[in-house]
């Protein structure tokens, strides 16, 4: 049981020295680490220490188990509950009735290892946007744990034990070896498999993020555009496309450098999403350009939304001296379309929004012109 406890845990820390910034693989290779000491002074040290070290030690490790549990979650070690019921153990402990009374003994420790996996158990289960292919079998495992510790704890305070006996001669001892060699190993493979998927999570909303703005990328409006095209078709519902330029940004970036045009892009994206639900899909096409979809809408809706779009960035009130109101203004295109209503597709949805785009900025920018047919 050791030595397969070992390996695990040493297999986990292969994983980690691999990815530093997966602490929960951390976390959980010490766990098993810690359960393999406890077991090891359990066998080598004398009785009552042995005792007294092994139950301190499977408290600790069942706190750091749940700690890798809790740090899946992006959550710091808190060690004051970690180390709180093998403080309790050891308090007890020193107590010489509740030393000499065997039942008793392993009941409680068994109570007290309900804490740290119950927490754990919690933590599995406050963590929804993991794959449930691996969340709801560790989850039901680890609530078979629990009840298994409640019945053990109970049955030892019904039915009265043998004195005080060697390692090997616990009553359960196969069982309880064999209990806590499965749920070392479920733990570490779960949570590798579960820090991997939350890596795999994290590269690709990033790789859908414009870092600089805070909205979706190019990559992310197309994704969206493609989905909600072929949603909107199947449900025969509208939906709607703004393309949206900074006016003279060019200009602006040459009156007031580059980190002002920075900031500027910033406080657009900014009005641009307060503009409209949170439903709607808002991104950066490029540049100075951004794309809103707007799904389940109209052409009317949609020119309300640009017009709002329109007002909120001219109440940011940016100072752009070459704009005739002094203020940095933005122009919109608007397209509207039920896909699948005619041979539409995404690009015609796009080109109709940029031409009336290109409509608004020849008729003089700081306005919204609608694509003919909507
Ligand atoms: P128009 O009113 O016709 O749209 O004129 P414009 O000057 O806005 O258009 P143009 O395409 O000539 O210039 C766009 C400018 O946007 C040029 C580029 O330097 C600037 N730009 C693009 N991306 C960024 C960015 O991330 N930060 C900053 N500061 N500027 C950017
Ligand atoms: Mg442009
Ligand atoms: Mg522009």
């Amino acid at each position: 049981m050791i030595f397969v406890i070992l390996l695990t845990a040493g297999g986990s820390v292969l994983v980690w020295l691999q990815d530093r910034q997966q602490t929960e693989v951390f976390w959980i290779a010490i766990s098993g680490a810690v359960m393999a000491i406890a077991m090891i002074g359990r066998a080598t040290l004398p009785l009552l220490m042995g005792v007294a070290f092994a139950n301190f030690a499977i408290l600790f490790s069942f706190a750091l188990f749940w700690t890798a549990f809790r740090s899946l979650r992006g959550y710091r070690p808190q060690a004051n509950i970690m180390i709180m019921p093998a403080l309790i153990w050891l308090g007890l402990y020193l107590i010489p009735a509740f030393r000499t009374t065997f039942d008793l003994r392993i009941s409680l420790s068994l109570l007290l290892l309900l804490i740290p996996v119950s927490l754990a158990a919690r933590e599995l289960w406050l963590t929804p946007q993991s794959s449930p292919i691996i969340r709801w079998p560790v989850f039901a495992i680890l609530v078979l744990q629990l009840v298994l510790m409640l019945q053990r704890a109970v049955r030892s305070l019904i039915w009265p034990g043998v004195a005080d006996v060697p390692f090997e001669a616990v009553p359960g001892f196969d069982v309880l070896m064999i209990d806590l060699t499965v749920i070392m190993l479920v733990g570490n493979f779960s949570i590798i498999a579960l820090a991997k998927e939350k890596t795999v999570r994290w590269h690709h909303e990033n790789a859908r993020f414009d870092f600089l703005t805070n909205v979706g990328n190019r990559l992310y409006f197309e994704e969206n555009l493609l989905r909600h095209f072929h949603r909107a078709g199947k449900a025969g519902q509208p939906l709607a496309l703004i393309m949206i330029d900074a006016d003279s940004f060019k200009q602006y970036n040459d009156l007031y450098g580059h980190p002002a045009g920075d900031r500027c892009l910033q406080q657009l994206a900014n009005a641009l999403v307060n503009s409209c639900r949170p439903t709607d899909i808002v991104g950066r096409y490029g540049g100075e350009e951004f794309a809103v979809l707007l799904p389940n809408t109209g052409c009317k809706a949609a020119i309300a939304i640009a017009e709002r779009m329109l007002r909120q960035v001219q109440d940011l009130r940016i100072p752009h001296t070459d704009r005739p109101k002094g203020v940095m203004t933005i122009s919109l295109g608007i397209a509207s379309l039920v896909p699948g209503s005619s041979r539409s597709t995404p690009e015609n949805l796009v080109e109709a929004a940029d031409r009336a785009l290109y409509k608004a900025k020849q008729q003089g920018r700081d306005r919204a012109c609608v694509a003919d047919g909507c």
